[in-house]
């Protein structure tokens, strides 16, 4: 085989690893994204149940507080129907509105135990919310820490890729890179075998003079349809 092929197969090696190594760094990287996604949604379902319980204090202070109102202006009511200096008239709509507000304060007494109900029920559960979140979110820290750690130790593995393909290109000729190049720029396999007379890269059958050229250890042999790199292994 034409020594210069055989320094391309070495190429075409390393250029399929760093390809390689290459997508794993990116799903890599993929992941630690999904990772960061998820923990950011758990920090904003977390947000959202720290905002319904206090959105729950407010309305349970809100509903205490009308029931004190209530309970203040019952009293008032009360007192100028205890002075008894009121005409009938007065008396029975004062006593009308005694038993109105009394209604409605029960009515919200009720809602307001309803809600300390739920703060109760609510403040259980965010304990436990609360740890089962941070666990997880140190679960998920931990995982993109190993996977900086290998994404460094793949960073590492492409620079020796790297110094390794400059030095498989020592001694190929420009005009072969370049012709190499431009077939890697379609395809992963610029150089390529021929089996039984077939390119192995476009499964076309080559001329019987090429297959010549190709066991030559002078020249360079390229299939006529896809213009790959070819030899007889
Ligand atoms: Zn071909």
């Amino acid at each position: 085989m034409n020594n210069n092929v055989n320094k391309l197969l070495e190429l075409q090696d390393i250029d399929n690893a760093t390809r390689e190594k290459k997508l794993r760094i990116d799903k890599l990287e993929q992941r630690k994204d999904n990772l960061e996604e998820e923990i950011s949604l758990l920090k904003e379902k977390e947000k959202e149940r720290e905002e319904r319980l206090k959105k729950l204090k407010e309305e349970s202070r809100e509903k205490n507080q009308e029931v004190d109102e209530l309970q203040d202006q019952i009293k008032k009511y009360q007192e100028r129907l205890d002075e008894g200096i009121i005409s009938f008239k007065e008396t029975e709509a004062l006593e009308e509105k005694i038993e109105h507000s009394t209604r409605r304060m029960e009515k919200l007494e009720d809602e307001a135990i309803d809600i300390m109900m739920e703060i109760d029920r609510t403040e259980e559960e965010r304990e436990k919310q609360k740890s089962e979140t941070r666990e997880a979110i140190t679960e998920k820290k931990e995982k993109i820490e190993d996977l900086e750690e290998k994404k460094k130790e793949m960073a590492d593995e492409l620079q020796e890729l790297e110094k390794k393909r400059e030095k498989a290109l020592e001694g190929i000729p420009d005009r072969l890179v370049s012709q190499y190049d431009r077939l890697r720029a379609t395809n992963n396999d610029p150089v390529v075998q021929i089996k039984n007379g077939v390119c192995q890269g476009c499964q076309m059958s080559v001329s019987k003079n090429t297959v010549k050229q190709a066991r030559d250890s002078q020249g360079i042999a390229t299939c006529e349809n896809c213009s790959r790199i070819l030899y007889i292994g």
